[in-house]
């Protein structure tokens, strides 16, 4: 091929190819077309039907309380032991779990609680702005509602705001309130009146339909001239010159830069390289109730059994629990049905007869902090990956930080806690 021929092949290779098209991958493709970049995005699946697609679509621009926190141990064995519990493990997978749970557990130690903390801010405060901005346009715009994220409790001395969780929020000038008995009721009706008091997280957003926001966003990115690509990627191979070769199920892909965003399958496609950064899939459900007869103003947290309740385009939406099984395991939809009893005891009014159940993984790192940047030893390959139990609130600003890298602009948080080798 003569050189100018060689150099017309190169000019339709994109600037950036981003690897999974969940929400983080389709923000950080609208973010870096914005720049001016030629982006392409690759997925073996339609956008947004990984976790992005079932998650609890709280949008919590005050998360910065990771999982892993001090004295957090001495609840596992009670949690595991309980089929409603917030915790499974299929013992087959245990050998496979333990080295990623013994980071965990070091992770949420005193010491490392304010950098954790301040991190998970710097990408969570901008959330609503961020997808109001990325919405515009779409037809989606009321995909995103104002909320407030109601903590519930059966018993209103728990609603203590002197505990460490709520003082770190405190500390970062987090808008909390306590409501007790009709004050709670006011804030959410349909709740029994067993639950005697809520902690109140103002000013926040809710999704009322997280894969829509992906799926609409991700016509965005298209409409702006984002290639989308239906291949299941199974092997990056770096070339000559900083280039790099992606193989597919249906052929190579010549690539300049490339964005890996495939959530919790990231982990598989990155030890290929030899990059075993800790990332374990925390698998989660949902039950959503068709038809439920009643509506819920707000995200609702219920800190007792830590899952999330929200009314959504398609109904009353039960999200939570984490089951360690492997990132492919099939699901145990045992595991959305205890919703159902749980719900009913929320909201004795809801009605629980037509039901959707869903399972999909949080991609989880132990220090609930994801992976970002440029990852050290390779040249043009970048982490947007492990944003676990917030991904979707942190996705838009994902997308800025690692538009903002490739680009070679001053970025505005320090990337350092976001390091892919911060493990070791
Ligand atoms: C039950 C539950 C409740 C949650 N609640 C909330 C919440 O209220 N608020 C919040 O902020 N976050 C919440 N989350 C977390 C949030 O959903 C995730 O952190 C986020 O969706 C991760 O997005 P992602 O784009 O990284 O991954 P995903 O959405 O999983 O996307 C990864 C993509 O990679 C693709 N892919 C994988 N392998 C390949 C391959 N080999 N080739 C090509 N493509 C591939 C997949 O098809 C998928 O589309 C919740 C999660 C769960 C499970």
């Amino acid at each position: 091929m003569s050189p100018a021929g060689a150099g017309k092949a190169d000019e339709l290779v994109p600037d950036v190819t981003v690897l999974g098209a969940g929400v983080v991958g389709v923000c950080t493709a609208l973010s870096l077309r914005e720049r001016g970049f030629t982006v392409a995005l690759i997925d073996r699946n339609p956008p947004a039907e990984g976790a992005s697609h079932g998650n609890a679509g709280s949008l919590s621009p005050w998360s910065c309380v990771p999982q892993s926190m001090p004295g957090l141990w001495k609840n596992v064995p009670q949690w595991l032991l309980d089929p409603e519990g917030p915790i499974a493990l299929r013992w087959g997978y245990a050998h496979k779990f333990l080295p990623w749970a013994v980071k965990f557990l070091q992770a949420g130690n005193l010491d490392r609680l304010p950098t954790i903390a301040d991190a998970m801010l710097g990408l969570t405060r901008p959330t609503v702005t961020l997808y109001r901005h990325h919405l515009t346009g779409t037809g989606s715009e009321d995909l995103v509602r104002d909320s407030v994220y109601v903590h519930v409790f059966r018993n209103a001395a728990d609603a203590d705001l002197s505990r460490l969780a709520w003082r770190m929020r405190a500390e970062r000038q987090v808008p909390l309130e306590v409501v007790k008995g009709d004050a709670l009721r006011e804030v959410e009706p349909a709740l029994s009146s067993d639950f005697e008091a809520a902690v109140l997280i103002k000013q926040q957003g809710r999704a009322l339909d997280p894969g829509g926001i992906g799926k609409a966003l991700a016509e965005k990115a298209q409409g702006m001239g984002v290639t989308f690509l239906r291949r299941s990627v199974e092997r990056l191979i770096p070339g000559a010159d900083g280039a790099w070769s992606i193989e597919t199920d249906q052929g190579a892909i010549p690539a300049k830069k490339i964005v890996v965003a495939m959530g919790a399958w990231s982990k598989e496609l990155m030890s290929g390289l030899g990059v075993t950064a800790p990332l374990e899939a925390e698998r989660g459900y949902h039950l959503v109730f068709r038809n439920p007869g009643v509506t819920l103003n707000n995200c609702i947290m219920n800190v007792d059994a830590k899952f999330v309740v929200s009314s959504m385009a398609a109904g009353v939406r039960c999200a939570g629990t984490a089951e360690f099984a492997g990132v492919d395991a099939a699901p145990d939809y045992r595991r959305a049905r205890v919703f159902e009893g749980m719900i009913k005891r929320m909201f004795p009014d809801i009605n629980t007869t037509d039901t959707v159940e869903w399972m999909g993984p949080r991609p989880s790192t132990p220090d609930s902090v994801p992976y970002l940047g440029e990852i050290p030893g390779f040249t043009n390959l970048f982490a947007a990956y492990g944003h676990g139990h917030t991904g979707m609130t942190m996705a838009p600003k994902t997308g800025e930080v690692v538009a903002s890298v490739i680009a070679g602009e001053a970025v505005d948080i320090d990337m350092t806690p976001y390091r892919i080798d911060r493990f070791g």
